[in-house]
């Protein structure tokens, strides 16, 4: 039998579809006197297929197509300028439905190719060498818009139906917008969407202590990354403020008993800065906070930016800092930065025309 809303004569509410996780939509579809099915088809087309106009859902009645026109919406981010770096690194410019922007990056590493979206426009956390914490907090993304980056930097660099990474390391700290995260993770994990393995992604956070705590618990687990930064807390209070809230011992406490898949490590960034925290005795006590915890070590020599209080350590400075950690044991690596001449390295994104 032909429903009334598929015959297009009910009224739909407004609704952003490609916020809903499937078992939402096939609810939502049955509350409005549909087949489950259709809200599991309407997932597929937005996720999967990677539309985001109703009309082109061809498997769906017509009517029902109109019908949903007319009264729901898939809130895609849309694409408004890219740049390329001369590594291939693409920073993608994007504005969301209320005309605020964010900033996504595509970097294009083999065998791993790897997309970085943002969780807010701006970001709380105020870290002294980041020039998103410097626009402060905007507001939350949406996981229709969490997602929907990853959906549109998919169509953009042709790798929709190919194997990429997810980190969630653009704007925003992503344990501060917890609920909407962790909704985009089980879109974007769906095997009914884009089906992309939590393996694949990687979680980024500075340390809000009751966001690891719930993401503990998560069925969903991705890879956590720690943003450290600092060996003290008196250095830590200034580098990544949220430590004056949630210390350093607290922190590793946490991460100490932080579940972690079979042969699975939690990487701990640190950004490197000239004469602040990249000395020797800096790399002792990094070994020492270490200890229990499966870990690796990602080294970042700091991209200069202005406005930035900070510089960039010499070559020498940081081999011998990731040398005392390798010699004792610590699996490190340097990262080499992606993208600086576009300004979409790490600590580096920043929408200019925000008010
Ligand atoms: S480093 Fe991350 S958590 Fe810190 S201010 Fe920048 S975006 Fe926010």
């Amino acid at each position: 039998m032909v429903s009334a809303v598929e015959q297009g004569s009910v009224a739909l509410p407004p609704l952003d579809f490609s916020a809903l996780e499937r078992p939402e939509l096939e609810q939502a579809a049955i509350g409005l006197g549909l087949p489950g099915f259709r809200g599991r088809q309407i997932f597929q087309w937005i996720h999967h297929q990677g539309v985001s106009d109703f009309s082109a859902m061809t498997s769906l009645p017509q009517e029902l197509r109109a019908a949903l026109a007319a009264h729901g919406a898939i809130a895609e981010p849309t694409l408004m300028a890219k740049q390329v770096s001369s590594d291939g690194t693409t920073k993608f410019l994007l504005q969301l439905g209320d005309g605020r922007q964010i900033e996504a990056v595509y970097i294009p590493d083999t065998p791993a190719q790897t997309f970085c979206i943002s969780t807010q426009v701006g970001c709380a956390m105020a870290c002294g060498f980041c020039l998103t914490g410097k626009m402060g907090l905007l507001r939350n993304l949406t996981a229709g818009e969490i997602s929907g980056q990853v959906r549109v930097l998919a169509k953009e660099t042709g790798l929709a139906a190919s194997a990429f990474n997810i980190v969630l390391m653009g704007m925003g700290e992503p344990l501060h917008n917890y609920d909407a995260t962790m909704k985009a993770l089980r879109i974007l994990t769906d095997d009914q969407g884009l089906a992309v393995p939590p393996r694949r992604i990687t979680l980024s956070t500075v340390g809000v202590l009751p966001g690891l705590q719930r993401l503990a618990e998560e069925p969903i687990m991705p890879n956590l990354a720690i943003s450290l930064h600092a060996t003290t807390d008196e250095q830590r209070d200034v580098l990544a403020p949220i430590n004056r809230k949630y210390k350093l011992r607290e922190l590793m406490d946490v991460c100490r008993a932080f579940p972690l898949r079979r042969r699975g490590r939690i990487t701990f960034e640190y950004v490197l800065l000239d004469q602040v925290n990249d000395t020797p005795d800096d790399a002792r006590r990094l070994v020492r906070l270490l200890e229990g915890i499966q870990a690796k070590v990602n080294l970042l020599p700091l991209n200069e930016a202005a406005g930035i209080p900070y510089r960039r350590p010499s070559d020498e400075r940081v081999n011998a800092f990731a040398a005392i950690l390798a010699e004792r044991g610590v699996t490190v690596s340097v990262r080499k930065s992606r993208g600086r001449d576009i300004r979409a390295a790490c600590g580096q994104l920043l929408v200019e025309t925000v008010k």
